[in-house]
């Protein structure tokens, strides 16, 4: 199934391959930790959409599967923000879950489920009952440290 002879015609706006850093504007990780305090006891999960790594919408999302150590878009909302990103132009650069009794360490399940290696993995923990969060690119069951900006990358 190798892919390497492929020719990548028509893929010259794959602007997002080396996503490094992700921005996020300090209400808006306000709005996510709200959403992931919530959820609790479960995982609470939702997208990041913008452009370039600055985030223009934060979409709160259902954990389908009312988790504590697992979480699934609930498909409806799923398809609905990805048509929404699709038409105003908009990248998914993030997706966030929360791990309310671990880690902010992507879990096997994460890594084998990470379906969108241009999209940063944004996981969120507690620590001594503030959230915290640390992003990853996770790339062929390889993760990358990314710096996540809270509070500056409003500057639109
Ligand atoms: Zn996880």
């Amino acid at each position: 199934m190798s892919k390497c002879g492929e020719t990548k015609a028509g893929d010259g706006n794959k602007v997002n391959f080396e996503l490094m850093q992700l921005a996020l504007s300090a209400d808006q990780w306000v709005a996510i930790c709200a959403h992931l305090t919530a959820g609790l006891p479960e995982e609470a999960c939702g997208l990041l959409a913008g452009r370039a790594g600055q985030t223009h919408k934060v979409y709160l999302m259902t954990n389908a599967r009312h988790s504590p150590t697992r979480y699934e878009m609930e498909p409806r909302e799923l398809v609905q923000a990805l048509e929404e990103m699709d038409e105003r132009d908009w990248e998914l650069t993030g997706i966030f879950h929360s791990h309310p009794a671990g880690p902010p360490t992507p879990s096997p399940a994460d890594i084998a489920e990470a379906y969108y290696p241009d999209s940063a993995y944004v996981i969120c923990s507690l620590d001594r009952g503030e959230w915290q969060a640390r992003a990853v690119e996770i790339r062929e069951g390889r993760t990358l440290e990314i710096e996540l900006r809270i509070g500056t990358g409003d500057a639109t």
